[in-house]
């Protein structure tokens, strides 16, 4: 794994060894200045270590309370009083012995520390004004170059993260080349908080938690029909590319695992149980038992490609303090497949898998991109299987257009592999499917054959993918890509009856079962409330059409129609609204169409 950019920071020297981007070196620089700024509010904090992170940066500060909001107006007001004077960046070397004498006399146990655990002779300081700090660089040249920053948080964090070390003050903050760039940044962060799947799926009566069950969700009834839609929708795609399905055990005895592989590597991930003696555990994946059902028959050469599917409910043991929503989670489902085909046969396999990919997240919305992961050093098989492998990988990437990083060495022991991250509407990347070549553990582990053309019995090629990955974590980013809105297919509700009094019930009801009869999810708000609220709440569920009926409409045959976002699209006859919806929902549309026209 890359160092992280904290990591570096732990082990400072006079080099700079790092490859800092402007950005990065603008905030990392931002930090020293919130640094001396604390530093100049709160004389007796002790500074510990400053670094760039992802879209900022943070600084730890041993000081007895917490930083309060007040507190970080105040940093921030001296920070600016700091990049408005322009102090210059001084960089300037000394021996370690010198620089642990200097910060020691300085009060600065951190740095000491830090210091102390520097394999260099001579270690390189920053002063820009009044405050001096050990660091390796680089920085801008002058704290003038720092315009458009803002302090986000604070937060309590142990010293080198780890939980035997005293409790510091951190605070994030974030800095930007341009005004414009900070301001998305803010609203990105406003809108994940605002998106967050956990607060909608409670809101919207998706799914809920408890603690009885950590990392294990309850379905409530609409989050419910998200899973089923999702379901139908993989099911679809999958019966027209020839899959099979299957379904196998939860609870499986010890032995599979042994033979598997997993007791020996995996055992500390595993939910275990007794039964009558005998040692059984929660499957955490689907692959051995998958290779049970392909050993069932002896296979001939024409029986391949066999592509087996399967609606995983898996379980791992995750450690509670891990567990986020429905992102981490103990028990999941995955849309799984092991396709088990001839050497010859990979290639086709990958580029229609590929292909399969990029139209399944067209339907979302979202935008993906692929990283190819080629042999490690360690692994198993010959070199010609992995040249094989990899070719055929790079052809379907090709084949299908698509472009693609590699992580050269970044593959599995037993074969190279596709991950398929996809970008959501904030632009945040979330790992979902996964394509992964195994030319020995499942052939080799279960002893898989098929028999050759020439009579000869050969090992078959598997390939391990999910595309949602977990059904449960896909809900989760669809929850928050969408913000709660989802697509007129995927919405619990997709349209609301609104009558405008009792006196028009009856042609309400009408209405209503209309729908109902084209199986549209369609809902009669009879409640004795007034028309605004009865419009307030429904676009508060994110219903995504609301029909308002009235004397005129219930004279006309037409509805008076409403979009979830507020836009009023006047009157719209009944059958024309009912025929324009089921055409939206049957093409599984992202957008609402009906009343457009
Ligand atoms: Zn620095
Ligand atoms: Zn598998």
């Amino acid at each position: 794994m890359a160092e992280s950019e904290e990591d570096r920071h732990l082990k400072l020297t006079g080099e700079f060894d790092c490859d800092p981007t402007p950005l990065s070196t603008l905030r990392h620089s931002t930090s020293h200045v919130m640094a001396q700024a604390v530093k100049r509010l709160f004389p007796e904090v002790k500074v510990a270590i400053g670094p760039a992170i992802e879209d900022g940066f943070y600084y730890d500060f041993a000081r007895g309370e917490p930083f309060t909001p007040e507190d970080l107006v105040r940093i921030e007001n001296v920070m600016r009083e700091i990049a408005k004077a322009n102090l210059p960046f001084e960089r300037r070397e000394m021996p370690r012995a010198e620089a642990i004498a200097f910060f020691r006399e300085r009060g600065e146990p951190y740095k000491v520390e830090i210091l102390e655990g520097i394999d260099a002779d001579r270690v390189s300081l920053y002063t820009q004004g009044d405050f001096v700090d050990l660091c390796r660089g680089p920085h801008v040249r002058s704290t003038g170059e720092l315009k458009v920053f803002k302090l986000l948080s604070s937060s309590g964090a142990y010293w080198r993260g780890d939980e035997k070390n005293p409790m510091l003050q951190r605070i994030y903050g974030t800095a930007w080349l341009t005004q414009e760039e900070l301001d998305q940044h803010l609203w990105r962060l406003e809108e994940a908080r605002k998106r967050d799947h956990r607060k909608l799926g409670r809101e919207l009566d998706l799914f809920d938690f408890y603690d009885i069950a950590p990392g294990a969700p309850f379905w409530l009834p609409n989050g419910m029909i998200l899973f089923r839609e999702l379901e139908k929708f993989a099911r679809e795609r999958l019966d027209e590319q020839g899959y099979q399905e299957i379904s196998t055990p939860m609870l499986v005895n010890k032995k599979l695992w042994e033979q598997s592989g997993h007791w020996e590597h995996y055992q500390d991930n595993m939910f275990k149980l007794e039964v009558e003696g005998e040692i059984f555990s929660l499957k955490p994946m689907n692959c051995p038992e998958a290779s049970y059902v392909y050993r069932r028959s002896l296979r001939s050469y024409r029986d391949l490609p066999l592509r087996f599917s399967e609606m995983g409910r898996d379980h791992r043991n995750e450690r509670s303090g891990t567990l986020t929503g429905l992102v981490r989670v103990r028990q999941f489902t995955q849309d799984d497949a092991h396709i088990f085909c001839r050497p010859d046969q990979l290639l086709d396999e990958l580029t229609a898998l590929l292909d399969l990919v990029r139209e399944w997240y067209k339907t979302f919305d979202l935008q993906p991109s692929y990283k190819l992961s080629t042999r490690p050093e360690k692994r198993l098989g010959t070199e010609v299987q992995w040249d094989n492998a990899e070719n055929a990988l790079h052809e379907a990437l090709r084949g299908n257009g698509l472009a693609f990083d590699v992580d050269p060495g970044g593959g599995n022991f037993y074969g190279p592999k596709i991950d398929i991250d996809v970008r959501d509407a904030l632009g945040r990347g979330w790992q979902v499917a996964t394509i992964q070549v195994d030319l020995t553990m499942l052939p080799e582990r279960f002893a898989l054959e098929y028999i050759d053309t020439d009579g000869q019995p050969k090992r078959p090629v598997a390939i391990h993918r999910a595309i949602f990955g977990s059904y449960e974590r896909f809900i989760g980013i669809l929850t928050e890509h969408y913000a709660g809105a989802f697509p007129t297919w995927l919405a619990p509700v997709q349209a609301r009856v609104l009558p405008v009094s009792e006196k028009f019930m009856d042609y309400a009801r009408t209405v209503h079962l209309k729908l109902r009869a084209v199986r549209v999810r369609a809902e009669l708000d009879d409640r004795n409330e007034k028309l605004g609220y009865k419009i307030r709440d429904a676009q508060v569920r994110k219903v995504p059409y609301m029909l308002v009926v009235g004397g005129r409409e219930a004279e006309q045959g037409t509805v008076s129609l409403r979009h979830r976002s507020g836009e009023d699209l006047g009157a719209v006859p009944v059958d024309r609204v009912v025929s324009d919806l089921t055409a939206e929902i049957a093409a599984r549309l992202s957008s609402l169409t009906v009343g457009r026209s």
